[in-house]
């Protein structure tokens, strides 16, 4: 009897060890020559900046779908990693500085459509399958105006890259046999940048249901050094305690153990004069009391730029801050309990 009792607990030793041994393995995995490679892609002048509904965004599209086709992520439901979507919008919200929205307006008036996709990197889970985290990072930007072309290296190549290595580190995991938990959906989101169009058809037309949505961690601009900031080892963490104080605490828990960074959460409020919370992705899923966390480096000289080019990118700061979204992804997806939402008003 004693003995099956020690056997049994030195199996569950065993096993627990090795699940947080290996979620450090398969961040590793997550390397800056890798990020390098997919920015000097999607940053590149032949992407044309990569404007909702323009060629160089369907390009981009073309070239994540074929990383995650690479890395042995099916298509979702064995038939498409796009989840396409067309949307007439009264705002023409270009963000770029030198645009003249008042003659755009006139000669567009309020009929403009525009058609995007997001791009689904869906990983089934194991036991708990039935409920989905879903990482975002937005893979549009403003496109090109004449010739300037804006690039969008920081915004948001950057974070789509990262996205693009935590769905590798994840399959890489699964194929030797330590697939997470729960399942994860990493979507490249469009349509960003006129007015967060992607995320917003994602929530009103969830591949899951969004009861069942247990997070949403939100990738946008992770490459630089932001306005007062001196060093590169921080990022600004925004609604990570806003809905749920345990996704909070497991964040700050993981950086402290695996990663090490600085998490700055000066603009962490609802009311920050910035009104980051409600700028990105994540913010489609926190109004659904869905709990989200954004990483993000701050605005910076070059924001919405054509300035904003890949050879200003630290990309050691973009490797660190996957590997933090990855490790908390890990975490929430592999734990026995799901996430406690007891915030929401
Ligand atoms: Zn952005």
């Amino acid at each position: 009897m004693e003995k099956v009792i020690k056997t049994t607990i030195f199996l569950f030793l065993i096993s627990t060890a090795a699940y947080t041994q290996e979620n450090l393995k398969y961040a590793e995995t997550i390397n800056p020559a890798d990020l390098k490679k997919h920015v000097f892609i999607l940053a590149s002048d032949s992407l044309e900046g990569r404007e909702t509904g323009k060629r160089g965004q369907k390009k981009a599209a073309l070239y994540i779908k074929n990383h995650f086709k690479s890395i042995g992520i099916p298509p979702y439901r064995g038939k498409k990693y796009y989840q396409k979507f067309k949307v007439k919008t009264k705002r023409h919200v270009c963000k770029c500085e030198d645009c003249d929205v008042n003659f755009i307006q006139k000669i567009f008036g309020n009929r403009k459509k525009i058609k995007g996709e997001n791009v689904l990197g869906y990983i089934e889970g194991g036991d708990i399958k039935e409920e989905l985290l879903v990482i975002t990072s937005h893979y549009d930007h403003l496109g090109k105006h004449d010739s300037l072309i804006y690039n969008g290296a920081d915004d948001n190549a950057s974070g789509t890259a990262a996205a693009m290595e935590i769905a590798e580190a994840f399959m890489i995991a699964k194929r030797e046999g330590f697939g997470p938990k729960r399942s994860v959906l990493i979507m490249a989101v469009s349509g960003e940048e006129k007015g967060l169009l992607g995320s917003k058809w994602y929530t009103n037309n969830p591949i899951y249901p969004l009861e069942k949505t247990v997070a949403n961690l939100n990738i946008d601009m992770i490459g630089r050094i932001g306005d007062f900031q001196k060093e590169p080892n921080y990022v600004y963490l925004i609604g990570s305690d806003m809905l749920s104080t345990d996704l909070h605490n497991l964040s700050e828990e993981v950086n402290k153990k695996h990663v090490g960074l600085r998490l700055d959460y000066t603009f962490n409020s609802e009311d920050d004069p910035n009104r980051y919370y409600y700028r990105s992705d994540h913010y489609n899923f926190a109004k659904n009391h869905i709990p989200v966390i954004f990483y993000f480096n701050g605005i910076h000289e070059d924001y919405h730029k054509p300035t904003d080019t890949i050879e200003k990118l630290d990309f050691n700061k973009i490797k660190k801050i996957s590997q933090l979204v990855f490790l908390t992804a890990w975490e929430i997806a592999n734990r026995e309990e799901r996430l406690v939402v007891d915030k929401a008003k």
